[in-house]
């Protein structure tokens, strides 16, 4: 072979050579390099070819690191994504805090709580959350000391909230738990509890010292007077019957507050149990020269528990009676509207004065005109459970001085 075709073969070979290098290590690499940056900046689906050639096996390598990176990485969202879902579901609203008091994390309850979105709050100051010294002073207290606290604090318009921060272990950079119970219901529960009991015992001293007095004065000597005995003993038993009705008023409300006597529901006369009930209340009216009327109309049957809506009508009527002047007129209409039983009772009495409406129906509210008036302040309490039991509502209307209209609205099912 002359010289020449040697270094054409040559020349040929090396062609070759360079064409095999760059198909088989050259591009592979650039194609790994690719994928691996790809990884490197958070694509954790990036893969490379797999070449045939020396460069076969990094390749497969470098796939296989990433598959298990990728799932790894998708096992720790997961992880992730439970536990806040399991810290959002908490009823109890919570902020992690850092160091510094600085929010790093808050619930959905807490968003809830004080009405701010988690993105407003985490990274802000906690105090800008809540600025109350107590809490700010648990807060340091947990952190320096890693004890427990507990604070009660009363937000604007009666909240009552528990806060309680402790440590948070091991937790990096959330260095304290704050945790909020809503305990304004707790809190409403106890007074209302304090009030009844103040309540009652006021409302029982009254007749009490009644009775007190008349024995009290009969055994000062007026039994010996018969007028004056028997006037005594007619105020002592008019004292016992208020103590009476009141005992009475009181365990059915609590019976019925317990829910321990049920419905009786049954197919009942709307009208004629109306006509029955005004008819018991004639004579009262009467005695007060009053004109008691009843105007329904069609009412048909309806499923109720009779003689709870008597009772309560009743209890309306009476204080129609009760609260007008002699020679005035209370009226009872019903109708039916296609979903409810509308019953009204409306007097030409004295009226409630817009201060007191509002309450009329909590136990032991009286209107301060009518405290001389004998009554508990219990009936309408009564009346409001009657109905709310039905799933229905009561209304009150008044003008001062020219009478008031109770309405009551009962659903039923035609
Ligand atoms: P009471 O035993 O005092 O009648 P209620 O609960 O039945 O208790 O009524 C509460 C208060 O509401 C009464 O004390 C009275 O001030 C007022 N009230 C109720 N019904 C009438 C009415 N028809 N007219 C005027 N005031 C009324």
């Amino acid at each position: 072979m002359s010289a020449l075709g040697v270094v054409l073969l040559v020349a040929v070979l090396a062609a070759l050579a360079g064409l095999a290098y760059y198909a088989y290590v050259v591009k592979p690499l650039r194609r790994i390099e690719a994928a691996a940056l790809a990884l490197a900046r958070g694509d954790f689906s990036a893969r490379t070819e797999t070449p045939t050639g020396p460069l076969r096996g990094v390749a497969e390598s470098l796939n296989a690191t990433a598959a298990s990176v990728a799932s790894a990485v998708a096992a720790a969202s997961q992880e992730r994504g439970r536990l806040a879902a399991a810290l959002n579901s908490s009823v109890d609203a919570f902020a992690a805090l850092d160091r510094d008091g600085r929010v790093l994390f808050a619930n959905v309850a807490l968003e809830q709580l004080f009405s701010r979105r988690a993105d407003e709050v985490v990274g802000q100051p906690f105090v800008w959350l809540l600025a109350d010294e107590r809490v700010m002073e648990a807060f340091r207290a947990s952190r320096d000391t890693g004890a427990r606290r507990e604070s009660l604090i009363e937000r604007p318009g009666k909240q009552y909230l528990q806060v309680v921060t402790t440590p948070i272990a091991n937790g990096g950079e959330w260095a304290v738990l704050a945790v909020f119970h809503d305990l304004t219901d707790v809190k409403r529960t106890e007074e209302v509890r304090r009030d009844f009991v103040a309540n009652v015992s006021h409302e029982l001293r009254t007749p009490l010292a009644g009775i007190k007095s008349v024995v009290e004065t009969l055994a000062d000597g007026a039994i010996n007077d018969p007028a004056v005995a028997a006037d005594f003993l007619k105020r002592a038993d008019a004292d016992v019957d208020r103590l009476v009705q009141m005992v009475e008023e009181l365990l059915e409300l609590s019976r019925i507050e317990s829910g321990d006597i049920p419905l009786a529901l049954a197919p009942t006369d709307v009208a004629s149990l109306l006509a029955s009930t005004v008819e018991r209340m004639q004579p009262q009216a009467e005695r007060r020269n009053q004109t008691l009327r009843l105007d329904a109309s069609d009412l048909g049957m309806a499923e109720l528990d009779g003689a709870r809506i008597e009772r309560a009508v009743l209890n309306l009527v009476q204080n129609a009676i009760k609260f007008t002047p002699e020679g005035g007129s209370v009226t009872v209409t019903a109708e039916r509207t296609p979903e409810a039983i509308v019953i009204r009772v409306s007097d030409t009495g004295s009226g409630i004065d817009p201060d007191d409406l509002p309450r009329i129906f909590e136990r032991f509210y009286k209107a301060d005109q009518s405290r001389a008036s004998g009554g508990s302040g219990l009936g309408l309490a009564l009346v409001r459970h009657a109905v709310e039991s039905h799933g229905g509502t009561v209304q009150a209307e008044s003008r001062l001085g020219e009478g008031s209209t109770f309405t009551l609205t009962i659903p039923v099912r035609r």
